[in-house]
């Protein structure tokens, strides 16, 4: 199941001579404050997509702390910890814990690999730590404590099965053509996920989009806004000042959509936006959004939950209810990935640690 060691051997071999190549570091990134469970705040990841493989000396390892540790930025405070440990504490913020344990497993595959690309350099958090607990910029994160706060009397029972979800895929990262992948992921895709370029305007081999079925049960799978017409206007006004908007049924036009769903560009009044634009505008779930007029007001109805990109959790525990084990799972969402254990490729680690 596990296999291509050498490839990604190769890849973090490649990676770590280009650190030698001192890159420079990049500005910081400047997107950020989505709070919504499960996007990660992968807007944030904008700059760092498009730019490539942007490396940085990775100044928070040390030779004499294991390499397989991260410094955590959590509000003012830096903790360095396990890669394991941190990744218990990301699945238990980012997904339910109530999900199919199989579902749970990818959601750990996903986080470890969006960590260790930061570990290695290739992705770049704006705290200057390794990674953030910020879901603006990196990826959720509650602490044991926190857990226990939150599951009460369920606590053993889901705190057992996230570290078994953890534990039992350690090391186990996503990796196309050797290289790890950018492992996006989202609360629910509204029945199909988007393409990478739709969303980031890069295109990305792996984030392409693909069916996702049995959504429609869950909460996340539809939800509704209602506004009055004097708020609507006031919102998109406010917001875009060129709209000049004055009755929503007239100024409200869907252009273009993608051929998942999605409002790719919207006229609003005397303005054209894109779908992300308005989404972020007032505050929706998804850009799949359906528009209804009735006395005086204006109904949003809005079709999954986060940027639709990569793995949907609602679709990846939906999955797992057929049947499905984590790595079908991130396989029919991650398009032609392999899954690697990076632990194994102990060249890259003394390549990147001086003196190991
Ligand atoms: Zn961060």
């Amino acid at each position: 199941m596990i296999s291509g060691k050498a490839k990604i051997v190769r890849a973090f071999a490649a990676a770590a001579a280009a650190l030698l190549l001192f890159i420079l570091p990049r500005e910081s990134g400047g997107a950020g404050g989505s709070a919504q469970r499960a996007s990660a705040g992968f807007l944030d990841l904008i700059p760092d997509i498009t730019r490539g493989l942007d490396l940085v000396p990775p100044k928070q390892h040390s030779a004499a702390a294991s390499v397989q540790t991260l410094t955590v930025r959590n509000g003012s405070d830096a903790v360095t910890m396990g890669l394991e440990e941190y990744i218990i504490g990301v699945t238990a913020a980012e997904m339910p814990a109530s999900y199919e344990l199989e579902a749970l497993k990818a959601q750990a595959v996903a986080a470890r690999t969006f960590a260790v690309k930061h570990m290695v350099g290739e992705l770049r958090c704006k705290s200057g730590c390794t990674v953030c607990t910020d879901p603006g910029c990196c990826q959720a994160f509650i602490s044991v404590e926190g857990m226990r706060k939150n599951w009460g009397k369920n606590f053993d029972k889901y705190y057992e099965k996230i570290r078994s979800a953890v534990i039992s895929t350690e090391g186990q990262v996503l990796t196309n053509e050797g290289e790890l992948v950018t492992a996006l992921y989202h609360s629910s895709s509204g029945g199909r996920t988007e393409d990478c370029e739709a969303v980031f305007a890069v295109a990305l081999p792996y984030l392409v989009s693909v069916e996702s079925e049995g959504e429609e049960d869950s909460p996340e799978f539809r939800s509704v806004k209602t506004f009055s017409n004097e708020e609507f206007i006031g919102i998109i006004n406010e917001k875009f000042p060129d709209a000049g908007m004055t009755d929503p049924e007239a100024d409200i036009d869907v252009w273009q959509r993608t051929d998942s769903g999605r409002i790719a560009l919207i006229r609003l009044g005397g303005t054209v936006r894109t779908g992300q634009q308005l989404r972020k505008a007032l505050g929706l779930h998804s850009t799949n959004a359906e528009f209804s007029f009735s006395n005086g007001k204006v109904k949003v109805t809005c079709y999954g939950y986060g940027h639709g990109v990569g793995m949907s959790q609602v679709g990846a525990n939906a999955m797992a209810g057929r049947g499905a084990d984590y790595v079908e799972i991130l396989k029919h969402y991650y398009t032609g990935v392999e899954l690697e254990h990076f632990g194994e490729a102990e060249e890259f680690w003394r390549l990147l640690v001086p003196g190991k």
